[in-house]
């Protein structure tokens, strides 16, 4: 999702999808990125003084039970 730094408001999550290959889900990565990124054209038609924006990326990170519990 993107995020206006000036605000803190965000735009909706966009999930990309699962790839076999890490280059496939590169693409998809930076095909949701800019589907995020949309969200900016319409906050900056409510905020015309809000020029500074992050993108706010989440990596799925699953733990393994094992002997470390
Ligand atoms: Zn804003």
């Amino acid at each position: 999702m993107m995020q206006c730094a000036v605000c803190g408001q965000t735009g909706p999550t966009v999930e990309s999808p699962k790839r076999e290959s890490a280059e496939a889900q590169g693409r998809a990565i930076l095909r949701s990125a800019e589907g995020a990124a949309s969200w900016v054209e319409s906050h900056r038609r409510r905020e015309r003084e809000h020029f500074t924006f992050r993108l706010l990326v989440g990596i799925p990170y699953r733990l393994i039970p094992g002997e470390w519990q």
